[in-house]
């Protein structure tokens, strides 16, 4: 590909958004919650495991705990037995009850709205820190998951393998207003057109703005 100036990739990047948004209308994260830490528990439960099978063990799982402390202050073997369905839980129930009773000494049991503080928190890195910030307080992120990832190298936005790395560079590029949007239509396009496998170029939206339209032929 001919070398692009930072001009003219945000104009590709825009163009990208708003094709994608009539691609995939219903672009949105996959997990199901009601407040910031019912996303916190979907989040730390939904690490290496599928979106829908954390979303058919969290609605009894949230009707049974409805604070940090209910978490904090439960059995570990309790907490397992409700998501044992759910790979590594033995390890993620230690990281929710860990977080849980941080959440409860530090800051009064509430999730909090900020990048440093939610770093703070046992099992959360930087990707649940941004899901959190973008979809329980609607602020502006980049969540630089497995798609995110592919996809943004894929389509020439980054060639930097460090998710920090790759979040910079598209924080450069994309709007801010379309930080979250931009994140859920790679996330749904990475699911349904350009998987890591097999990307469907010719059936693709955004072939003509990808340097990469004939990754795969046509049957
Ligand atoms: S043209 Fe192919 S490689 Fe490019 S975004 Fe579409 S599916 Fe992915």
């Amino acid at each position: 590909m001919v070398r692009e100036s930072p001009a003219a990739k945000q104009a590709r990047v825009r163009k990208i958004i708003a094709v994608l948004k009539r691609t995939h209308p219903d672009a949105k994260l996959a997990l199901d919650f009601t407040n910031p830490l019912e996303l916190l528990v979907a989040l730390i439960l939904a690490a290496q495991a599928r979106d829908d099978l954390v979303n058919l063990v969290t609605p009894d799982l949230f009707r049974k705990y409805r604070s940090a402390a209910d978490y904090a202050g439960e059995t570990e073997a309790a907490l397992q037995a409700q998501v044992g369905r759910i790979n590594f839980f033995r390890q993620k129930t230690r990281s929710i009850q860990k977080a849980c009773a941080m959440l409860v000494k530090d800051f009064g049991g509430n999730v909090p709205d900020n990048i440093d503080d939610l770093l703070k928190l046992p099992g959360v890195g930087r990707k649940t820190a941004n899901a959190i910030l973008a979809n329980a307080f609607g602020q502006p992120a980049i969540v630089v998951d497995t798609h995110t990832w592919r996809l943004s190298q894929r389509l020439g936005l980054t060639t930097k393998d460090d998710p920090e790395e790759i979040e910079a560079d598209l924080v450069k590029i994309v709007p801010c207003k379309d930080w979250t949007k931009f994140c859920h239509l790679l996330q749904f396009h990475g699911r349904r057109v350009c998987t890591a496998r097999n990307p469907k170029c010719p059936n693709c939206s955004i072939n003509k703005l990808c340097p990469w339209p004939h990754k795969t032929k046509a049957a």
